[in-house]
């Protein structure tokens, strides 16, 4: 692996860190309590370029590689896993389409608004009776005229309920199958849309909801690209994604482990710090070499990916190992603290209550070991 992190990397890292720390690291505490989006954060990382790093500087990105996506989703998430989900949305799957398929009028309306944090998006695709099968989505489109009526319903959508606009992927066409469905972009005013907050055990601070759409008629002209087509296009941005999401729970990981050493030299029993009982300190070792594992799958995928190699499989590997480290790395840093950790006082709770929905989001572990087993010649 020729990898190595350049100097811009380096010195982005520091700066996002610095933000991270001290521009969203107040906020976490009270937007967790109340399970409310500091919305604030959309303008001020858009004024700071923080939303828009992968797209073209003429959209007012960062024109920027997805190593230094991971960086940034790293950093933010060492310091809250559930705001690092919230302001990732302008970048994934759904809106990228708007970049990459959209008219000029859409990149205007709705990316560089969104780039600015002008305009908070979200992305609904999964369905309640269709989650990991995205084929059996019941979700329709209709042409009436000039304009599209939809009808259906959705669930488990990030930014819901604080969302201006929604990209929804919808069936215009059930006869073709999977490549009957097309995605559409739904403003918040829509008549018929409409927006339920859901309550969660973890990411608080990130606002989930459920939408339903009645008879919602939008203009013809708010279909992202051509009719048909959706489901593969999506498909293709899902190994980026992938890997930026696994680097969340590398920096969720980090945050648990930093505060499980910290704790074991500072926490004396039986005359010494814990940190000085060997059960401690291999516990603490095993979680450091299982980051570092992580790290090196993750920028090993995001480096074949913005070097255009093909890297299905690492993006899996990536999504699939650092989640389920993530898990064991979040539980050790409770046990680490004791019954301190359990209380609500110390931070390490909640790195383990975020940790689980890792495994359940953009591709559950079942699925990633489906692709991987799939791309091994299985
Ligand atoms: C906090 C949160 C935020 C989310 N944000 C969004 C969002 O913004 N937009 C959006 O569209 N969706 C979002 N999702 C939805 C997410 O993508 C789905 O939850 C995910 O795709 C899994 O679908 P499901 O929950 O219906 O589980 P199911 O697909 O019903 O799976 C249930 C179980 O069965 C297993 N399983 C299913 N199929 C197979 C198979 N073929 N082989 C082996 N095992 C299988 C799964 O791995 C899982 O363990 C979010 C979910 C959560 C929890």
């Amino acid at each position: 692996m020729d990898f190595e992190f350049s100097e811009e990397h380096r010195i982005f890292r520091v700066s996002i860190r610095s933000f991270a720390e001290n521009e969203i690291g107040p906020l976490v505490d009270e937007a967790e309590k109340n399970e409310r989006f500091p919305v604030e954060l959309f303008p001020k990382m858009g004024k700071l370029g923080y939303l828009g790093l992968c797209y073209p500087e003429e959209y007012g990105g960062a024109g920027a590689d997805t190593i230094t996506e991971c960086i940034c989703a790293e950093e933010l998430a060492r310091v809250c896993l559930g705001i690092t989900s919230a302001v990732f949305i302008p970048s994934m799957s759904g809106v990228m389409e708007i970049y990459k398929f959209g008219s000029e009028e859409q990149k205007q309306d709705y990316l560089v608004p969104t780039i600015r944090g002008k305009k908070i998006p979200a992305v609904a695709i999964t369905e309640p009776d269709a989650g990991s099968d995205v084929s059996s989505i019941k979700s329709t489109a209709r042409k009436a005229g000039d304009r599209y009526v939809l009808n259906g319903s959705k669930i488990f959508i990030t930014n819901a309920p604080i969302a201006d606009y929604i990209v929804v992927v919808a069936f215009t066409d059930k006869d073709k199958g999977i490549e009957g469905m097309s995605l559409f972009i739904v403003d918040r005013d829509t008549h018929g849309l409409g927006v339920s907050r859901l309550k969660k055990m973890g990411s608080k601070s990130v606002e989930t909801g459920e939408v339903i759409l009645e008879d919602c008629s939008i203009p013809e002209k708010n279909i992202i690209g051509k009719e048909g087509g959706a489901f593969s296009r999506i498909l293709e941005g899902l190994n980026r994604g992938r890997v930026t999401v696994a680097a969340r729970y590398v920096g969720l990981a980090e945050a648990a482990y930093e505060a499980a050493l910290k704790y074991s030299k500072e926490r004396v029993q039986f005359g010494k710090p814990i940190g000085k009982f060997q059960s401690i300190s291999f516990k603490l070792a095993d979680m450091a070499t299982e980051i570092e594992a992580s790290r090196f799958l993750v920028y090993r995928a995001a480096w074949l990916y913005d070097k255009g190699s093909k890297c299905r499989k690492e993006a899996s590997m990536a999504k699939l190992f650092a989640t389920e480290m993530v898990q064991r790395v979040t539980g050790e840093a409770v046990q680490i603290h004791g019954g301190y950790g359990y209380m609500m006082e110390y931070p390490v709770q909640r790195y383990f209550r975020d940790a689980k929905v890792g495994t359940l989001h953009e591709g559950t572990s079942e699925i990633q070991r489906t692709i991987i087993a799939r791309e091994i010649g299985l």
